[in-house]
């Protein structure tokens, strides 16, 4: 179906790509679903280890600090910030990474780069200061950034490194934690702050024989520069130019080091399940006098206007072109579904314009592929048959031109996926290809369960486990903090609301935090716990204001966003969006802020 032009598609046209999506979707499901990933634990634990700095020897410490943070990266070190600004003196980051970063600490392959603009995304850039060198910066520059909070904000002070949190007891005398450490550390915190983040364990394919491989083989997130040369600063991967190298994966992470494998291996193959929708990236420098002329405020006023463009709202402040951020996540299917819907004045079936508006700019999606890849069977396999939020969008300038190389070649599985590795390659479709290396691109586990995602074990009042309160599912005061887990608050994901720009969401976290704790002292109140109706009625709304999403999902190729295929029905999110969210949280610290600064005794 085209699409692209002056008229929409018509009713048989939709039918038609219904028909197709329902197809590409059912050839991927699979009865193992989301059991067909293994972890990197186990014989593949040398995944977990450290590429980047070597543990340094360091006696355990024994101390007391007033707030403990489980996590250095972007989530952490902004609530770490904010609770500086809040006025606290001791506050202890402690990370398994050997710097602050998280994420950006980790993941340093070829190109790594951010896809949300940079003046956005970077936290506290107008209080860091200085001009990104570009829209979408690399890796290492966002690392720096997270280095110059940390250096900022005094961070580096009482931070453990290479050190994982294993056990957090609530110790109700003290009214503190007690907090236990893999090097034999003992902490006394008096608020602990969890945010292990989305992307902390690594995940590959349960592919058969894949231990058998006897070539080299490493995850992007543990880039191996040592065997392919090269380093995350855009050198050339000058050791592999006779080698022959599969990366295995076609996701956000696979668009932007394929074009750095490309060329400088002998041979490139590109092992492809199902592809991703790339769209333009547009990347450019900053117009310096564009920036001298931002005034003070500018980030969160282009924060806001961004997010509310992606909640599908006017931006408030128009602070910055047109679209406000003229990012391409504001041209997505459901923005210019609901920009439709604003044309046509709510006169026509907002799912029906929600699916043409989808069908559009998969359309251009699908013909930027024909313009850009020459052979006509490697474009057709590379044209992804989804709607667009299905899986998440990708933006490349380089990624597609790749396959035009003629030491670069796309194995498309149909939907399969590897078929078998040997021992000295990979098999599709009955046919082995002999590699030298695998690069697994192949995403992390996003589906963990929250309550044991951080690995530590927490128990709160009575020793009840974070586990147990959670059994049934989530049950938090806005997402943050929960009954009987008094002073331990989390920074993530949960029954609260994302955005594209999480990083955004997590500083609106942060600051709530700190403003909690701010009050806490100013009020001389030691816990800081919800009420039990507090509790109740926030899972209340959020079950009453679930967004009901999953004859969407359940209608989506498999992937992580649809548990591979299998939805779950409740979701936890809260179904208002997250402009909606933070007015939330901000009329309710206007409002005294009471259901957690009682003592917990409704
Ligand atoms: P993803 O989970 O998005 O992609 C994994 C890839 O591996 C998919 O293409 C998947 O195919 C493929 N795969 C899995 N199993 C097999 C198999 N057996 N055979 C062949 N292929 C297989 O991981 P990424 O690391 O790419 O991205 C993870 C997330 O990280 C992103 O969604 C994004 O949120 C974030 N990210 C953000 C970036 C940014 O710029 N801000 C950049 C990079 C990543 P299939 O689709 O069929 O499952």
């Amino acid at each position: 179906m085209t699409t692209t032009g002056t008229t929409d598609p018509t009713a048989a046209d939709l039918d038609r790509l219904r028909e197709r999506y329902r197809a590409e979707r059912d050839r991927r499901l699979r009865p193992d679903g989301t059991a067909q990933y293994r972890a990197s634990t186990g014989e593949f634990g040398f995944y977990a280890d450290d590429p980047w700095s070597g543990p340094t020897e360091r006696d355990p410490v024994d101390d007391e600090v007033d707030v403990l943070v489980v996590g250095g990266g972007f989530g952490g070190l902004v609530a770490a910030a904010r609770l500086r600004q809040a006025g606290h003196e001791r506050i202890r980051i402690v990370d398994v990474a050997g710097d602050l970063g998280g994420t950006w600490y980790w993941n340093r392959y070829p190109g790594i780069a951010c896809d949300i603009e940079s003046s956005i995304y970077l936290p506290l850039l107008e209080e860091i200061g200085g001009m990104p060198s570009r829209r979408y910066p690399p890796g290492g520059e966002i690392r720096a950034h997270a280095r110059a909070i940390g250096e900022r904000f005094d961070l580096y002070r009482d931070a453990l490194f290479h050190t994982e949190v294993t056990t957090l007891v609530w110790d109700d005398d003290a009214r503190a934690w007690q907090v236990g450490t893999d090097r034999g550390d003992e902490v006394t915190a008096r608020f602990v702050v969890i945010s292990s983040g989305p992307f902390n364990r690594s995940k590959l394919p349960g592919i058969p024989g894949i231990a058998d491989f006897a070539g080299h083989t490493f995850h992007t997130s543990r880039w191996d520069y040592g065997w392919t040369g090269g380093d995350e600063r855009g050198d050339p991967l000058d050791r592999i130019g006779d080698r022959t190298v599969a990366v295995i994966g076609t996701g956000a992470t696979a668009i932007q080091c394929v074009p750095h494998l490309a060329g400088a291996a002998r041979h490139l193959y590109v092992v492809q399940r199902t592809p991703s929708s790339v769209d333009t990236r547009d990347d450019a420098p900053y117009d310096e006098a564009w920036w001298r002329a931002l005034t003070p405020g500018w980030q969160r006023r282009r924060r806001e206007d961004f997010l509310h463009l992606m909640d599908m709202r006017p931006a408030p402040h128009g602070s910055s072109g047109p679209d406000g951020v003229a990012d391409r996540w504001t041209d997505t299917a459901p923005i210019r579904g609901a920009q439709r819907l604003a044309r046509t004045r709510g006169t026509e079936d907002p799912a029906e314009a929600l699916e043409i508006a989808d069908a559009e700019k998969m359309d251009e999606i699908r013909s930027r592929v024909d313009e850009i890849v020459a052979d006509p069977a490697t474009a057709a396999a590379l044209k992804p048959w989804y709607r667009q939020m299905c899986k998440r969008p990708t933006f490349s300038d380089t990624y597609l031109q790749t396959f035009n190389r003629p030491d670069v070649t796309l194995l498309d599985t149909a939907g399969q996926g590897v078929e078998r590795i040997t021992r000295d390659g990979l098999v599709v479709d009955g046919v082995e290809y002999p590699v030298d290396a695998i690069v697994f691109a192949t995403g992390f586990e996003l589906g963990a369960d929250p309550a044991t995602r951080a690995g530590a074990d927490i128990r709160g009042r009575d020793g009840v486990t974070l586990a147990e309160h959670w059994a049934d599912g989530l049950s938090t005061l806005h997402g943050w903090v929960s009954r009987g887990f008094p002073n331990l608050f989390h920074v993530g994901a949960g029954q609260n609301s994302a955005s594209v720009n999480f990083a955004h969401v997590l500083d609106e976290q942060a600051g709530h935090i700190a403003a909690v704790c701010a009050e806490a002292a100013r009020r001389g109140v030691r816990v800081v716990e919800p009420t039990a109706a507090a509790e109740a009625a926030w899972v209340a709304t959020i079950r009453e204001r679930a967004r009901d999403q999953h004859a969407f999902l359940a209608g989506c190729t498999p992937g992580y966003y649809n548990f591979e295929g299998r939805p779950r029905t409740r979701s936890e999110q809260f179904g208002g969006g997250p402009v909606e969210f933070h007015e939330i949280l901000r009329d309710w610290r206007a409002g005294g802020m009471d259901d957690v600064l009682s003592g917990g005794d409704a």
